[in-house]
């Protein structure tokens, strides 16, 4: 990473240092948070961690100790926290619109060095340090990058390590996805070799699982999935009240749709979630070109095989807009 040694001088120098990430964090966007924190208090450099919103509960286990102030709860902390920055740290996400309207305003006016780490296709070009890997499979792998790099190698810790996992495990599919190569694997020997243990941490994440939770994810695949086999494609729709019926929480139904991929002969799956009055959208590809669809139609955007967006139409007619656009990416 050539960026390191600049980076580090800009950090250290900085009286104040704003790490970011994007909205509705993941195991990524906690994992390289935290990671970098705790990687800069290691350098003698405190960070305050402003997130648009709340983690996951979860994901809540990896603060450990660590506060994340978010600004739907901590609206005034993360505006003083942004304005007065001499450096912000944009993790996980490329654009300023991924923060939303409010924050993402605060990013824009601020006067701070703006510094950005991150794996998404298409950056924008507001910031004055621009890492982007999008071949390399979560930003979690390129705080590590940036630590050894940077000649910081010797200052890892399990602590450290322990979000950096996490991320790179959440955003690569637990070690499956076409991103993971041999560099992957020789940093996660890296991290074991300090004590790590990751049995823990993929039993703190996946197996905490909520019996409404379940209920919610059986609902959805046993009477909301919806087949469209000439375009190899597959739908799950959940509206408000149907997610409130299993008393849904943030994260219940993170992954259902690479459930819905993962049937036979469907090569690309979508998510529709109202949420306040919007349609979330996740996609998921095994070829055709979602990052394409998401950005042509709905506002969105993010990598090859994984990508997201919103719509301000209501469920059905947002489905049928889908739906009438899909031949143009599916071959
Ligand atoms: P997910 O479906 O897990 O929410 O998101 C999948 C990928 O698409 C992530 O890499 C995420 O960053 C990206 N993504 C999700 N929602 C949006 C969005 O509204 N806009 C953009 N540009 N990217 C998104
Ligand atoms: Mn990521």
């Amino acid at each position: 990473m050539k960026q390191a040694n600049q980076i580090i001088q800009l950090a250290g120098e900085a009286q104040n240092v704003v790490i970011t990430s994007h909205r509705s964090p993941d195991g990524d966007s906690i994992g390289s948070s935290l990671g970098l924190s705790r990687f800069l208090k290691s350098l003698g450099i405190e960070a305050t961690i402003c997130h648009p919103d709340p983690c996951p509960n979860f994901l809540n286990w990896a603060k450990r100790s660590d506060i994340i102030l978010d600004f739907e709860n901590d609206t005034a902390a993360v505006k003083e926290a942004m304005t007065n920055a001499d450096v912000i740290f944009s993790l996980d996400y490329n654009g300023a619109g991924r923060l939303g309207n409010d924050m993402g305003e605060l990013l824009t006016s601020a006067s701070a060095a703006k510094i950005m780490i991150d794996h998404h296709l298409n950056p924008d070009n507001i910031f004055d340090v621009s890492v982007s890997h999008p071949e390399v499979g979560s930003t979690s792998q390129l705080i590590f990058e940036l630590i050894e790099a940077s000649g910081n190698f010797s200052k890892i810790t399990a602590e450290m390590m322990e979000p950096l996992y996490l991320g790179i495990m959440t955003d690569t599919g637990s070690f499956r996805f076409d991103s993971v190569d041999d560099r992957t694997h020789t940093i996660i020997s890296k991290m074991l070799e300090t004590g790590l243990n990751h049995t823990a941490i993929h039993e703190n994440t996946f197996d905490g699982n909520r019996l409404d939770k379940l209920k919610l994810r059986g609902y959805a695949i046993s009477e909301k999935l919806e087949l469209i086999p000439e375009m190899k494609t597959a739908i799950v729709s959940l509206d408000e009240a149907e997610m409130e019926r299993f008393n849904y929480i943030k994260g219940d139904t993170e992954g259902l749709v690479n459930i819905a991929l993962s049937i036979e002969g469907v090569e690309m799956a979508a998510f529709f979630a109202e949420k306040d009055g919007k349609i979330k959208i996740s996609f998921r590809s095994k070829g055709p070109a979602i990052n394409e669809l998401a950005g042509d139609h709905f506002q969105g955007g993010g990598h090859k095989f994984a990508a997201g967006g919103v719509s301000f139409d209501d469920m059905n007619t947002t489905l049928a807009r889908f739906k009438s656009v899909l031949p143009d990416y599916v071959k």
